[in-house]
């Protein structure tokens, strides 16, 4: 990252470069609005790590406001938690700030991460520096739009559906949604909890590699998190694609979705051919299952998740009345409606009676979600494939139609179902000159290999370097 290169040559100083994002966040976040909250002090704290030869000394960054930062508000873009303060700050966030990361503030987010536009968060949309009128995609709206437009070199972003490579592909940047349980999601307020994972945004593969080898690791707060097998994880970065074999799946090229989309992807695909890398058509046959699935277990494990807010153990409170009518007040007031229907969805899901006709059956369908990618990861390296199935689209654009607003994930799904990374890239532009992006995904631990592949393509590409005009 050459921001971390000019710290590292005393070429700039961490207070000048944190100086420099909060007086860009102070001139454009007016009519961005990709933050929650800005700690204005954080220059002061940059200025004691100057001169340190800590891996990631200095670097200014931002954080979706869905993890806990202690000594800033989290509100998860909710009303429900208006003025928490987090005692406590999440292990992925913790060990930058220990690698010498500082804060700057909280990006924004659809509420409790549930959606795919920013649109649901209870602050107000964020709007893509491409294109004010559209959104910047969702739920890490906030962290992706920062970026795009050089408010912070980088930001962490969770992914449970497509919330991280979607708002990546709308703003033109780079993300990792990192495999299953390979960064901790200690201090993350749960969304679905078995497929949750945090994950980092930034211009290009180069700037958010340093930030993810930080992040990764066991944790013994999380126990879901794991340390990779023997021999996985820590492969080299090979200098060519030659030998590098990628798979392209047919179900992720489906009638209806934008021909610019289709278009940039194939390109794409073509110049890791020209790499040296071997194409290879495979099938993921279960696609079209994905969203179904997903939405069913997402929900069902999100309406367990959000039973805590009750109005009892975080602020605020509605009413005193009796304590049926502090939950009810509380939480009927202050969930926002896409909330309020994930939760009624789950918990339907979930009831006696229905749990094997939904539940059970979508957790069936989801093992053989996961046995279509461990079939391909048999003959492939990497998959590569579209991210959405248009560009972003404008701010209003899905109204009051929740499905047609999930029809967006349905290319982002099928990587959390199966647990498996999925690192996206910026590859070109629509007519309309809104970012498109495509992903590549692996087999578990495969992150590095995927960071190789991508860091061959952004050296013969320049995508990654194209910034709005703000
Ligand atoms: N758009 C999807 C949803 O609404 C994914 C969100 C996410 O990854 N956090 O659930």
């Amino acid at each position: 990252m050459k921001l971390l290169n000019d710290l590292k040559d005393g070429k700039i100083t961490s207070r000048a470069a944190t100086e420099a994002c909060l007086a860009r966040e102070e001139a454009l976040d007016s009519s961005l609005h990709s933050f929650l909250h800005v700690d204005r002090s954080a220059p002061e704290r940059a200025g004691s790590v100057d001169n340190s030869s800590k891996p990631l000394a200095g670097l200014p960054i931002a954080v979706k406001d869905v993890l806990m930062v202690e000594g800033m508000p989290a509100t998860c873009g909710s009303k429900i938690l208006e003025g928490f303060m987090p005692p406590f700050t999440a292990t992925a966030v913790q060990k930058l700030i220990d690698a010498g990361a500082i804060v700057i503030g909280k990006t924004n987010t659809d509420e409790f991460a549930m959606g795919s536009s920013t649109e649901n968060s209870a602050y107000g949309v964020t709007h893509n520096p491409w294109n004010l009128k559209r959104v910047p995609g969702g739920s890490s709206g906030g962290s992706a739009a920062a970026v795009a437009a050089g408010l912070v070199p980088a930001a962490l972003g969770t992914d449970t559906g497509g919330s991280i490579r979607q708002p990546a592909s709308f703003c033109g940047v780079s993300g990792i949604k990192p495999t299953y349980g390979r960064v901790s999601r200690y201090g993350l307020a749960a969304y679905g909890s078995s497929l949750d994972s945090v994950g980092v945004l930034g211009r290009s593969v180069d700037d958010i590699v340093p930030i993810f080898e930080q992040m990764i690791g066991k944790d013994p707060l999380d126990a879901t998190t794991v340390d990779p097998p023997a021999g996985r994880g820590d492969r080299p970065v090979a200098p060519t694609l030659n030998g590098t074999k990628i798979g392209v799946p047919a179900e992720y090229f489906v009638k209806g979705m934008q021909a610019e989309v289709e278009g940039r992807v194939r390109e794409a695909i073509g110049m890791l051919e020209k790499l040296g890398a071997q194409i290879i058509p495979i099938n993921l046959p279960h696609t079209e299952y994905a969203l179904p699935v997903y939405y069913i277990l997402a929900p069902a494990e999100a309406s367990a998740n959000l039973a805590r807010y009750d109005g009892i153990r975080y602020t605020p409170r509605e009413s005193d009345a009796s304590l049926q009518d502090v939950y009810r007040q509380t939480r009927g007031k202050r969930f926002g409606a896409e909330v309020e229907r994930r939760i009624m969805l789950g918990t339907y899901a979930l009831s006696a009676g229905y749990y094997d006709a939904y539940y059970g059956k979508a957790q069936k369908v989801r093992t053989l979600i996961r046995r279509d990618f461990e079939e391909a990861f048999g003959v492939v390296d990497a998959i590569a494939a579209p991210i959405a199935p248009t560009t972003a689209f404008e701010i209003g654009s899905h109204g009051d139609d929740p499905l047609s607003m999930y029809l967006e994930d349905i290319f982002t799904l099928p990587a959390n179902l199966a647990g498996v990374p999925g690192l996206a890239l910026p590859v070109g532009f629509d007519g309309d000159q809104m970012p498109i992006g495509m992903q590549l995904m692996g087999a578990r631990f495969s992150e590095e290999k995927l960071f190789a592949i991508g860091r061959a393509y952004q050296g013969v590409t320049d995508w990654h370097e194209m910034k709005p005009i703000l």
